[in-house]
């Protein structure tokens, strides 16, 4: 089954006044063009400054360059309880609607007779029905979020420099450059990425940047009941995440892609993709 039958991103905006020919509207209209034409036409690139106004705040005495976050992800602890995708609603203010998610977990039922299905009902975020009793080997979930990725196509993608990649490893969105072509939501290939129905801007996860440049965790990371979720800083060796990565055998997702994705999952099945 591929998962993006039961991605819960849509990528389908809302009406927008038909009058109102912005900069963005303009822009997503010369897409055809060729890069280099369009690039002519922009406002700016990654590490120009240019969209320095909308990155996030400084927070005083904070030095990016002296981290590197990631995430651990232990599918062996996740209840499927859903608290993680409720809270990073809450946090981030996402949509309401069961379709708009930034973090969503998937349950896999591995059946005796071989095969898998896989589910994530409103991303999870109500928890999941009991399985039938018969016919069931196993079942386990799967919390999935963006990669943050070392290599990231989403980044690569974005005509306008709007997704960028900050100095202590956290994929961003400039909500201020961002034209919403969706050039980054069909590139990435984790399904971790959606259209902001309201600010027709790209949307994904952050590792709740606001709070871990202040030293706080991820909204998912902290009420997470079973500490399924990990958060930490590679360049750390003390970190949680550093500790877990020594304790388990560790997997990411897509590893055949080369995105180096920055969730690392443990011990994770091989029908989880
Ligand atoms: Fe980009 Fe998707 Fe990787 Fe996140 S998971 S960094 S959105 S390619
Ligand atoms: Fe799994 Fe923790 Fe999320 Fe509950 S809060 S679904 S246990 S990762």
């Amino acid at each position: 089954m591929n998962e993006s039958e039961f991605s819960p991103q849509s990528t389908e905006p809302a009406g927008k006044p038909e009058a109102e020919l912005d900069r963005r509207r303009f822009l997503q209209r010369c897409l055809p063009l060729p890069l280099t034409v369009l690039t002519l036409i922009e406002v700016g690139q990654p590490g120009d400054g240019k969209g320095a106004e909308s990155k996030p705040a400084e927070v005083p005495g904070y030095k990016a360059a002296d981290h590197n976050y990631a995430m651990g992800v232990d599918p062996a602890s996740c209840i499927g309880c859903g608290r993680c995708a409720e809270a990073c609603k809450t946090e981030n203010n996402v949509p309401r609607e069961p379709f708009y998610f930034r973090t969503w977990i998937e349950r896999y039922v591995i059946q005796t007779d071989g095969t898998t299905v896989v589910t994530s009902p409103d991303g999870g975020i109500n928890g999941f029905p009991p399985t039938r009793e018969s016919g069931v080997l196993r079942t386990f979930f799967a919390p999935k979020l963006c990669n943050h990725c070392a290599s990231p196509p989403c980044v690569q993608v974005c005509p306008v420099g709007a997704t960028f990649t900050t100095q202590d490893g956290v994929v961003l969105v400039d909500q201020s450059y961002c034209i919403g072509c969706r050039y980054c939501i069909q590139a990435c290939p984790y399904g971790a990425r959606f259209l902001h129905p309201v600010t027709h801007t790209a949307e994904k996860c952050t590792f709740c940047y606001h709070r871990i440049v202040k030293g706080l965790v991820p909204a998912c990371v902290e009420v997470c009941p079973t500490q399924a979720r990990i958060f930490g800083d590679l360049k750390q060796r003390s970190s949680p995440l550093s500790r877990f990565m020594r304790q388990h055998e560790i997997q990411v997702l897509k590893p055949h892609l080369n995105t180096e994705p920055k969730v690392y999952y443990a011990n994770l099945d091989g029908e989880v993709r």
